[in-house]
Order: C-alpha cells, then structure tokens, then sequence
C-alpha cells in the first residue's frame, strides 16, 4: 500500500494541533486495528468525566461522559503512524509532499504535485507534476473534508452529488504555560469546559487550551481581532479583555506571551458533507472522519445533523 499526503511530513507539535475526544467507537477502531494503540490512548487521553458549560462564573449545564477520552489530533496522529513504522514498514510506504492534482478515471491515473526540496529559502518552493499509473490498484480517497477526489467527482461521474454545509465557525488556540492548572484549582482536568463560545480543556503535560469559536456570525470588529496574524499591544490587550469576559474562570491562565503566539496560529475549519454514493466505479472509494466525540458547543447540533444524514444517505 502506498499512501500519498500532501503534507512534508508528520507535525507532532502539540501547538500546531487541536483538542479533541476519541468516542468509544474510534477507541475500538484503534483497539481493533492494534490493541497498542487503545492501550497508547489510554495512557496519554484523559478520560472526560463531564462536559460543563458556563456563563461567566456560573454553571448552566452538565452533560456527563464517563466513555470520551479527551486528547490532541496530533497525539493520535502520532500514535497511528507510529504502528506503521513499527509492525508495516516493509508493507506500508508513506509518500510525503504529494499533493493530489487531478485524477484520470478511464486511463486510471493519479496525478499529483510533488513539492521539490528547498534549495534557496528565499525562493518560493516548486513543484514537479508525478503521474501514478493506477491500474490494478484501488484508490481509498481519505483527503479530508475540502476532498480533491470528491470535487472530481462532482465534476466527472455521472449521477454523483455532494453537498458541503460549512460549520459557519473556526477555531483559533490560545495555550498555557504547562503547569497551570495550579493557578486555576476549580477547574478539574477531568472535565472540559464550554464558556461562551470557548472550549476550555487540558491536554498534555498540565498544558491548558483556550479554543476559540469564531463564529461567521460574530460582530466584524471581533472576528477581525479574533482573526488578525499580527500580535499588537493594543490587540493582546483586546483579547485578553475578550478572553476574560467570555470565560473569567480561564484567565489566570493568560500570559502575555502566550496571548501574543496566538496571533501567529492558524484556525480550523470543518464542514459536514453528504455525498450521494461513496464509490468511484470499482476504482476508488471516498472514505472519511466524522465528528463524533464532543458533546457540548458546536459539536452536538452539526453532530445531530450529520448522525441522521449518515443513517439515511450513507450506510
Ligand atoms: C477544530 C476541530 C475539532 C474537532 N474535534 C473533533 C472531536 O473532538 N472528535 C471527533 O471525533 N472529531 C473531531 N473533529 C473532526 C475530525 O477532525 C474529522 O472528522 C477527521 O479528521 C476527518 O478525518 P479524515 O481522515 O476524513 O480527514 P482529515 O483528518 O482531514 O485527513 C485528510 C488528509 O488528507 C490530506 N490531503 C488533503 N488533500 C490532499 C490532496 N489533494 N493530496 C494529498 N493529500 C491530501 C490532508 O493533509 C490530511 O492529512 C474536529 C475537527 C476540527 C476542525
């Protein structure tokens, strides 16, 4: 098997990543694709005890877990290809830097752009245009939500449909020094915490994390603070006064350092798609991630929606 990504290699750094929770079903898909990694899950998640939402000081609800075991996108990442490396080296080649371009169904071809090696870091990179031959091969399209394969799709098979509803929301991390818990004892590392549009949780090593939602529907003045790429005085002050209005429990963990990082980190987007068949004739198959484990926030209402499109549209 050989898998082509488009990206230059695997980012383990927890900053670069998001929070997220692994619901009993993907706890036994590791288990079941290799029972180390459940173990792997076990020892660097937190089990969630309980999602709590507040409005400023005050608890408005509580949904208990007891079954989500809360950790990083990149932390399962890094658990994943860890087990390739180990037990399918020989069976399993990963091609870094491989960007799917287009595919060609009758001839069975894959067509990808390959970033070349930076020879002058003042100029921009280049790529060089690979052709896969595919016949007698299958295509598992796992690329992700902005799917290329799906866009083919849309344009070049017959009878096939999508629809993408975007979340209508972002999110932007704001972390804490590691240690900080002790600055805010109330707040239980076995729980995750939603105020006022910030997901508040603990990842690894005692590391808190502030997930902004930026919502399309914020007022311009806000979206365009909570978005900017440029860490100002005036705008570290803005969202230090934004943090703590939204959620005052969480602000002894805001430094000044740390409130001027996030001004350099990207945002995260995603959308729930339904898709009319999921097969490209025998060829190729599109497979991809639901949102399953969070309750709580965003997460439970596109959950609802995208758990009934599922059971109608897909299975
Ligand atoms: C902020 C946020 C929080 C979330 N929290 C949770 C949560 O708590 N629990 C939960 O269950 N889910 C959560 N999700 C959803 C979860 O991340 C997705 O359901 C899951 O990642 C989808 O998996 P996937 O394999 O389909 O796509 P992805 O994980 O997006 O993987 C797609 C891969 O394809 C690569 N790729 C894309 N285009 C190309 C191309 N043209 N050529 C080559 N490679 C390409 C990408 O680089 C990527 O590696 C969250 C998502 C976001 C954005």
């Amino acid at each position: 098997m050989t898998i082509y990504e488009a990206r230059d290699g695997l980012t383990t750094d927890l900053h670069e990543s998001y929070p997220i929770g692994v619901n009993p079903r993907g706890a036994r898909a590791l288990d079941r694709a290799r029972p180390d990694m459940a173990i792997a899950l076990r020892k660097r998640g937190v089990m969630v005890d309980a999602w709590k939402s507040y409005a400023g000081t005050r608890m408005v609800a509580e949904v208990p877990s007891g079954l989500v075991v809360g950790t990083t996108r990149s932390t399962i990442n890094e658990m994943l290809y860890d087990e390739v490396r180990k037990h399918f080296e020989r069976r399993i080649e990963i091609k870094w830097g491989h960007r799917l371009k287009s595919l060609d169904l009758l001839e069975r071809r894959l067509v990808f752009d390959v970033k070349q090696p930076v020879i002058d870091p003042d100029v921009a990179r280049t790529y060089e245009e690979v052709t896969v031959e595919g016949r007698g091969a299958r295509v598992l399209a796992c690329d992700g939500v902005w799917s290329e394969v799906r866009a083919f799709a849309e344009n070049h098979v017959e009878g096939f449909k999508s629809q993408v509803t975007p979340w209508g929301v972002q999110f932007r991390l704001l972390f804490s020094k590691p240690g900080a818990g002790a600055l805010a004892p109330y707040l239980k590392p076995e729980n995750h915490y939603v105020m006022s549009g910030i997901y508040v949780s603990i990842i690894e090593g005692d590391v808190w994390v502030l997930a902004l939602g930026i919502s399309d529907g914020l007022p311009a003045q806000t979206r365009e603070l909570l978005l900017a790429t440029e860490a100002t005085p005036e705008r570290v002050a803005a969202l230090r006064a934004y943090v703590t209005k939204r959620a005052p429990l969480a602000a002894p963990f805001l430094e000044e350092e740390d409130l001027g990082l996030y001004f350099g980190r990207k945002s995260f987007r995603g959308a729930i798609v339904k898709v009319n068949r999921l097969n490209l004739g025998e060829w190729g198959v599109l497979l991809g991630g639901t949102y399953g484990g969070v309750e709580g926030g965003e997460g439970i209402r596109e959950r609802r929606r995208e758990g009934r499109w599922r059971e109608e549209e897909v299975v």
